[in-house]
């Protein structure tokens, strides 16, 4: 299918890795240009060049953490005016809810919902203008279906989806979309580390705490980057410009239920 926005620009946070990497590499098979950050400089430089030799698309990478005011700036600057935003960066670390201070609230807010959102407020009035723009903001499954130990995860994210809700109504007059995909389990770094912590809290095998999870995912196993990020290419496709504050889960089957 022609998604139809070739020569589109597009700006992919956290993307040198894991879902935020799919969706860059699915915009760049649709021949869209691509902004690219992650904090690490030599997987990001890597992947930039990866993309650029695999797709001939022009590729800028900013090497900045997303989630600070001076990162966000910097990317920002360098990205000017874009017509495609996928907001993303790491996720809040697993814990108990006892344990959470006031510190580790604010921290995962700032990361995962004051960061998409001061990136939404600095972009989104060009698109407005211009009268046309698509937004993607990658958060969790979490947000339908919360886990306990990502307390931090579904506190911050649940706001950044109600944030949404009621923006992306305000701007679909100007041809601009906002969406939320929420992954459930993916195979990526970020999928070990958290059954790397399961193993260690239970004393098993990493081996034994997957297969557990893939037990409890209809489909039986982890979704990949590739199939997540071709839902994130069509979302900000021509073909998607009557989709509006939704909530696109992509969990195998693993929310149970009927809507
Ligand atoms: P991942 O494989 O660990 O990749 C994370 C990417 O984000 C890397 O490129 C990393 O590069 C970059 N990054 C992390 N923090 C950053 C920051 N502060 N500023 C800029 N770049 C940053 O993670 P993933 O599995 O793709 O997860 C992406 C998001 O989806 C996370 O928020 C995660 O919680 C959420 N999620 C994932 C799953 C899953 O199963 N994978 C399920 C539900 C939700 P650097 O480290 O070099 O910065």
């Amino acid at each position: 299918m022609d998604l139809g926005i070739k020569g589109k620009r597009a700006l992919v946070c956290a993307s040198s890795k894991g879902l935020g990497r799919g969706c860059a590499e699915a915009l760049a098979e649709a021949g869209v240009d691509l902004v690219l950050n992650a904090r690490g400089v030599e997987a990001l430089e890597a992947t930039a060049a990866d993309l650029r030799a695999r797709f001939g698309v022009s590729v800028t990478a900013v090497a900045a953490d997303i989630t600070s005011d001076e990162g966000r700036t910097q990317v920002l600057d360098a990205a000017g005016p874009v017509d495609i935003l996928v907001t993303n960066a790491g996720g809040p670390p697993p814990g108990m809810w006892t344990d959470w201070q006031r510190a580790d609230f604010i921290k995962a807010l700032d990361a995962n919902m004051l960061t998409p959102i001061a990136l939404m407020q600095a972009l989104l009035p060009a698109m407005m203008e211009r009268g046309w723009g698509r937004v993607v903001n990658i958060t969790s499954q979490a947000v339908k279906a919360p886990l306990g130990v990502l307390g931090l995860s579904n506190a911050a994210r649940t706001g950044l989806t109600g944030f949404v809700a009621g923006t992306a109504r305000q701007v679909a007059a100007s041809g601009v979309t906002i969406n939320n995909l929420l992954p459930g389990t993916h195979a990526t770094d970020r999928a070990d580390a958290l059954d790397g912590a399961v193993a260690a809290k239970e004393g098993i095998t990493l081996e034994a705490a997957r297969a557990r999870r893939f037990a409890a995912i209809p489909a039986g196993r982890y979704g990949t980057a590739s199939e997540f990020g071709a839902a994130c290419a069509f979302l900000c496709s021509q073909h998607a410009g009557f989709m509006v504050g939704q909530n696109v889960l992509l969990d195998g089957g693993a929310v149970n239920t009927t809507l």
